[in-house]
């Protein structure tokens, strides 16, 4: 018997892959590969490390996140999402080579004012239908002006934003909508511009111009509902896995786990996984949610608790107590096991808790 606990394996190889698969669908545009939120659950430093030499930049959410970066090493240039907080932010953000995002005119008032001890880069975040950040469309010339007035800004400044709805293929619309409101609003007017997040990038060619955002698609999941990262030349970059640790007979009739949800329909086998919500399995996966053992798929049965999920083996069997079981990941896409969960894959894999183990292939 060799069972362990729930092992997150990361495949940089694959995160490479998809990286590049990003560059060939948008071959002159530069690449902010975002690694926010620890990668999405696949570890930020060991990604970004892994992507020095084939991205451009980073793209994190939170100041914190941009410093971890800088700390470990990273030399690229990084750019804060959602921007900077204070002055305090905004220095120590030019002392370390993060670019900014400006999204409100309360951030541009603090770069006119605080002093800085090297100059800046600023990306103009312009709202083109969000409606979370952003300046919007009207005020660009005013917010662009102001901004080319101020010494310690690097000139002309960039320009960016964020799709609402570029994963919804039946709402391009809205889509080519912001596309046209985005180059109304920066064309000749700023240095490079960025548009595009995985689901742009994927498609909307016509919108890569100077810089990607590909986020998700880097750890092969596609931002498309109905569809897995293999449908669009992605390799999914995480396999969750976790080993039987118990196999017990079990009576036709009788319930398993908390509340007794699931009763079984005939004798069975019952395999327990040591994988719980307490590793970032969702507990709402419903029993028929299916994993993977030995190549072949098994649904869940009964509620997934905090250390041990339960399985419905079949009356016989070869499985064994040790046998690893994968959750997701090669075989079994995050995409579908969203679907079961009534939610996106990129909640699944960044989701994780700290007590699984990461390993780097
Ligand atoms: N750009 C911005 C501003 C984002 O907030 C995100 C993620 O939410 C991305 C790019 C990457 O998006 P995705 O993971 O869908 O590629």
């Amino acid at each position: 018997m060799d069972a362990h606990g729930a092992i997150a394996r990361i495949s940089l190889a694959a995160i490479k892959h998809n990286l590049a698969q990003a560059k060939r669908l948008a071959p002159y545009a530069k690449v902010i590969a975002i690694v926010k939120a620890n990668a999405y659950g696949h570890g930020d430093l060991k990604v970004a490390a892994a992507l020095e030499d084939e991205a451009d930049m980073f793209g994190v959410a939170r100041f914190e996140e941009a410093q971890k970066l800088r700390a470990a090493g990273i030399r690229q240039p990084i750019l804060l999402l959602s921007g900077f907080l204070n002055a305090k932010q905004l220095q120590a953000c030019a002392h370390q080579q993060f670019h900014v995002c400006i999204h409100q005119f309360e951030q541009l008032a603090l770069l006119e004012t605080t002093p800085l001890s090297a100059p800046i880069t600023v990306w103009l975040k312009i709202d083109t239908g969000m409606h979370r950040i952003g300046i919007s469309p009207e005020q660009v010339d005013l917010a662009l002006s102001r901004l080319s007035k101020i010494k310690q800004v690097i000139q002309p400044v960039n320009a960016m934003s964020h799709f609402a709805r570029a994963d919804e293929p039946k709402q391009r619309a809205i889509t080519e909508a912001a596309i046209t409101c985005f180059n109304q609003a920066t064309h000749g007017k700023v240095n490079d511009r960025a548009l595009c997040n995985s689901a742009g990038v994927l498609a909307f060619p016509k919108a890569h111009s100077d810089f990607i955002r590909p986020g998700i698609m880097l750890y092969g999941i596609t931002p498309f509902s109905e569809q897995q990262g293999s449908d669009v030349g992605l390799r999914p970059a995480m396999d969750l896995v976790s080993s039987l640790i118990a196999i017990r007979q079990h009576s036709r009739g009788e319930p398993v786990g908390y509340a007794g949800t699931w009763v079984s329909p005939r004798d069975t086998r019952i395999g327990v996984i040591a994988i719980g919500y307490g590793d970032g399995y969702p507990r709402m996966a419903p029993s028929g949610t299916p994993v993977l053992i030995n190549g072949r798929r098994y649904p869940l049965v009964g509620r997934v608790a905090m250390d041990m999920a339960t399985v419905d083996l079949g009356p016989e069997g070869d499985e064994q107590v040790g046998d690893e079981v994968l959750l997701w990941g090669q075989g079994l896409p995050a995409e579908e096991i969203a679907r079961h969960v009534n939610t996106i894959a990129y909640e699944l894999v960044t989701r994780l808790t700290s007590r699984p183990r990461w390993e780097y292939i």
